[in-house]
């Protein structure tokens, strides 16, 4: 096939990749891009047409790291070499030790060299080239067999596709340490609490987390990076020493640790991981500890291996900022999204230089696997920035006092039934009521595939919100133009056009609507067809959820997040508020002709005062669009159509909330309900 593309068209394929791949060492290992990501993009689009339209990939193509499927479950490999752990020291005293054992075995006394290097807390991995092009990349495992990541490995930006210029083995394994920066874990966990899944403790188990995805689209989106540090099986290639291999690493494009000091002699490698120590807050990464290595590759054969640990090398571990606290209380606190996570209040501790009074137990399962309780001793943990943690119970200081902080049955800001769903971690508080949720409540109801409330964002939320304007979920339809033409960022058009699009979002759809009000996993999906089977909205009110259960494709899931939601008197509450405010919701599924026969079907109207047509006129008009007009107000009452000098029946629709409207208010009113432009 390639034998039929322009000799030009290849090379200029070529090139691209080349140019490419540069970039991306550039901006993912050296940290010092030279184009722009636009122009990165540009160049990156530019290629991928030309492959699609040529069929001509090179194996080191960048656009081969994304796009492989999903797998059912991981391929085990072998490792030609064993990846063996490292032996630990906990004090400089020890690490002069494990000097004095290694020149006692080489039975000399000469100094010996080292290598230092910051110990990455992150999965370890091994990559395979064959023949310079990246075959394949595997977990430790048990240090002999590990799981194939080749295809999540590979979405890694700072891992070379291909060993660039220079002498290309036939086969070699390099390890390496898969890890995540200390932002972009505090981000992931971030947008974890938003979307109500559960935290990762550390930024480890974040990167194990998302280097074991099944699905490698998962990885591409956590922001990985790989640092590589050690060498396992190879052939036809010779490396004299750790310093020589890490050279050849850094000018194959390798990321390598991010300082790698040769230190003769055991004290100069102790001042070495004094450096180290002293500038760990500095990394952008949690580092536990330094590695120490024999330089000499020949020194390291004749030392060998002991059981599972090599000889000639050592983990030195940092002390770990810990401290013994007692827990004050224990109590739950409800993220935006309404999931309730339990934390400890501690009678205050100093660790490394921070005072610590609090720290998340992250979730129900966590806590009790532990068995934390009220009154209990604990050690508590803080590295880097991350946010702190219990490591332990003493439970040797238990008293019998301790009590137990059960899963909350009720939610801890607004006083609802909490639910728990079969088989979860997670413990959420699902009333539209909730102060706690609120924000994130509204941003929802307010989105586009929501009641498409533009000007009415996360920022104008937010500020909404703090100003006090919106403190329950129907306040969005009690805000008055003068409320926002007093807040810094709303000046006369900006207020009038959000008043404009809360009025529009007045008339919406049920289908519409159920998705706005955010009831737990009801998607624009499960809302449609929800719409398809009730008429109106009270009719989903105290609903068992067999009801739901027997529709089709409504899992029990969703049935039993839907009865709930409709069987809490707040919920409905509020709903019925809302309705009161001037929300209408049609449901164009049972109109009798979707294109606009019966716009008013199912609607009440009575009319009052001189009004620009005839009483008959207008009745029929009501009538011939399936409205029902009646002759007195009443709690059945949906509209009261008011003319010039109304009677009595104004001031009764009023005081049972009735809505009234004029008669060009009516004439919208069908024209907006034969035309559902908010369904689909
Ligand atoms: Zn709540």
């Amino acid at each position: 096939m390639t034998e039929n593309i322009p000799d030009n068209i290849k090379k200029e394929i070529e090139e691209l990749v080349k140019d490419l791949n540069y970039h991306s060492y550039r901006y993912y290992v050296l940290d010092s891009p030279v184009i722009s990501d636009a122009e990165y993009d540009k160049l990156y689009r530019k290629l991928k047409d030309l492959e699609e339209q040529y069929g001509y990939v090179l194996p080191d193509s960048p656009t081969q790291r994304v796009g492989a499927a999903p797998l059912d479950k991981f391929e085990k490999v072998r490792h030609t070499e064993p990846m063996l752990s490292l032996d630990n020291a906990f004090s400089y005293d020890e690490v002069r030790e494990f000097d004095k054992r290694l020149k006692r075995l080489l039975g000399a006394d000469k100094e010996i060299e080292y290598t230092v290097e910051p110990k990455y807390d992150g999965l370890a991995m091994e990559l395979t080239y064959r023949k310079g092009l990246l075959y394949r990349a595997s977990t430790r495992g048990d240090g002999y067999e590990g799981e194939d990541a080749s295809q999540n490995i590979r979405t890694i930006r700072s891992v070379p596709l291909k060993i660039e210029g220079q002498t290309v083995p036939e086969e070699i394994d390099i390890r390496g340490e898969v890890y995540m920066n200390l932002d972009e874990f505090e981000l992931l966990n971030k947008k974890r609490e938003k979307s109500g899944e559960p935290l990762f403790a550390n930024p480890r188990n974040a990167a194990a987390g998302s280097v074991r995805q099944l699905d490698p689209s998962i990885t591409i989106s956590r922001k990985l990076y790989l640092a590589c540090y050690g060498l396992g099986a190879a052939r036809g290639i010779r490396f004299g020493s750790q310093a020589e291999f890490i050279d050849w690493l850094r000018k194959g494009r390798f990321p390598t640790p991010a300082k790698v000091v040769i230190a003769n002699g055991i004290d100069k490698a102790i001042d070495a991981i004094r450096e180290i120590e002293e500038s760990r807050e500095d990394f952008p990464f949690e580092t536990d500890g330094a590695v120490v290595k024999v330089n000499d590759f020949d020194l390291q054969r004749k030392l060998g291996t002991k059981t599972r640990e090599p000889r000639w090398a050592i983990a030195y571990k940092f002390q770990a900022h810990q401290g013994t606290t007692r827990i004050l209380d224990i109590q739950g606190s409800v993220g935006r999204t309404g999931v309730i996570t339990p934390f400890a209040i501690f009678e205050p501790v100093g660790i490394g230089g921070v005072t610590v009074s609090r720290s998340t137990l992250h979730n129900w399962d966590e806590m009790e696997r532990k068995d934390i309780r009220i009154g209990d001793t604990v050690v508590v943990e803080r590295a880097g920035d991350v946010i702190p943690h219990v490591v332990a119970v003493v439970k040797e200081k238990r008293t019998g006092r301790e009590r137990h902080y059960p899963v909350p049955e009720k939610c801890p800001a607004c006083g609802s039934r909490v639910m728990r769903e079969e088989g979860e971690v997670a413990v959420r508080c699902v009333s539209l009521h909730c102060p706690a949720q609120i924000r994130e409540k509204i941003i929802h109801f307010t989105s586009r595939s929501g009641m498409d409330i533009e000007g009415l964002g996360e920022k104008n939320v937010e500020l909404l919100y703090s100003k006090g304007l919106i403190k329950h979920f129907e306040d969005i339809y009690r805000l008055k133009k003068e409320d926002l033409l007093a807040l810094p960022r709303f000046a006369e058009k900006s207020s009038q056009n959000l008043i404009d699009a809360i009025e529009r979002s007045r008339h919406t759809t049920l289908a519409r609507f159920l998705y706005a009000i955010g009831i737990l996993h009801v998607g624009e999906y499960a809302s449609k067809l929800l719409a398809r089977n009730f008429r109106r909205l009270e009719d989903l009110y105290h609903v068992p959820p067999e009801r739901f259960v027997s529709i089709k494709q409504l899992g029990e899931k969703i049935a039993s997040s839907v009865s709930m939601f409709f069987d809490d008197a707040k919920n409905l509450k509020t709903l019925d508020t809302m309705k009161k405010l001037g929300l209408e919701i049609g449901n164009p599924d049972f109109a009798d002709d979707k294109r606009g026969g019966a716009p008013l079907e199912g609607r009440t109207f009575v009319i009052t005062g001189t009004l620009p047509k005839s009483r008959k006129e207008i009745e029929d008009l009501i009538e011939s669009r399936g409205g029902h007009v009646s002759s007195a107000v009443s709690t059945q009452t949906d509209y009261l159509v008011v003319g010039e000098d109304p009677g009595s029946k104004l001031g009764k629709a009023e005081s049972l909330s009735v809505k009234t409207i004029t008669y060009d208010d009516l004439l919208k009113l069908i024209e907006r309900s034969a035309n559902p432009r908010l369904f689909d």
